[in-house]
């Protein structure tokens, strides 16, 4: 068994960024700049937002947190968006999910201009992506194909099996899966909530993807001997013995499922850190594309 090591994957993308970001600001050029608006104080977005802002400027990028209070209105948090759309030194914003009620996602998602579409959730950049154009893929999905790409995991003509349907991260790594390329071409089944005989399917499973937000979800008994593993879970489970309180749990047993492994993401320390490194990524083609008209 080999841990899939999203501290060392995710560093070698961003060193790659950093250089890239110096080569530019040595040219006098501005760095790339991205934009994260939070809504509330919910203590995991805020985690959440700090992580990439962190990153933002280990890699040289400008970052800006935008923070609007929980009872901000729609039409303020699409006023803001709509301000920072037009605003040319920035060129990537993210809005930090899971946004209040009253405030409706999909409203926020279409106000950002998909050229500033760095989470990749816009319908135009989910369209560009199911016809296989270039485009912005969501972190989450995108941060794992690299990851399938650095540790070189063939996956032509696997049965890749999905476990969760997001708009987020089953979905679209199902799509990316499926479609034609050296770390993709693989035979993908799509399992969600409904579906009725999930360990059937994933016992059959050469790659699994765990995706539905359940700690400890998937098995030992539903994983053949050298599957891939690769476990998107994040949840917070109460942990006295931590000084936060909580422990993070990925969706996988990793203790029973990852002998079984040829390969497995561990959590923390797995896709989490991909995410990061993959939204860097899409910040600094949105830079190019907007600035240069090309990506590298
Ligand atoms: P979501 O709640 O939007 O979707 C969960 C999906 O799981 C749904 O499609 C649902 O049909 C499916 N599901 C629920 N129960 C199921 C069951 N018993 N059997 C089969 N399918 C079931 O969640 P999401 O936003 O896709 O996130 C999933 C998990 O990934 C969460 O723990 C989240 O915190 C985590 N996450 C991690 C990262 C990261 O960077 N590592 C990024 C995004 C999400």
């Amino acid at each position: 068994m080999e841990l899939l090591d999203g501290k060392k994957v995710s560093k070698s993308v961003k060193d790659a960024l950093k250089l890239e970001t110096a080569r530019l600001r040595s040219l006098q050029l501005r760095a790339p700049h991205l934009a994260a608006i939070l809504i509330g104080h919910d203590g995991a977005s805020e985690t959440y937002v700090a992580s990439k802002i962190k990153n933002c400027e280990e890699t040289g990028f400008l970052s800006s947190l935008i923070r609007l209070p929980v009872e901000v209105s729609e039409k303020e948090v699409l006023d803001t968006i709509g301000q920072l759309n037009k605003r040319d030194d920035i060129d990537g914003i993210l809005v930090q999910l899971p946004l209040p009620v009253h405030v409706s996602e999909q409203q926020v998602i279409n106000s950002i201009d998909p050229a500033k579409d760095v989470d990749g959730f816009h319908p135009v950049s989910t369209g560009k992506m199911v016809q296989g154009m270039p485009t912005f893929i969501p972190a989450t999905p995108y941060g794992i194909m690299l990851m399938l790409e650095y540790y070189g995991i063939p996956t032509i003509g696997k049965h890749a099996v999905v476990i969760g349907r997001s708009n987020i991260v089953g979905r679209p790594i199902s799509i990316l899966l499926s479609q034609q390329g050296t770390y993709a071409n693989c035979t993908v089944t799509l399992c969600h909530s409904r579906t009725t005989n999930l360990k059937e399917i994933c016992s059959g499973a050469d790659i699994i993807v765990a995706a539905l937000g359940k700690p400890g979800f998937l098995t030992a008994d539903m994983v053949k001997e050298n599957a891939v593993v690769i476990d998107v879970g994040i949840t917070r489970v109460a942990d006295d013995s931590k000084k936060s309180g909580f422990a993070l749990k990925g969706d996988v047993d990793f203790i029973r499922v990852a002998p079984k492994c040829s390969y497995i993401t561990p959590v923390p320390g797995g896709v989490g850190l991909m995410t990061i490194a993959a939204l860097l990524k899409n910040t600094f083609n949105a830079y190019l594309l907007r600035t240069q008209g090309d990506t590298n």
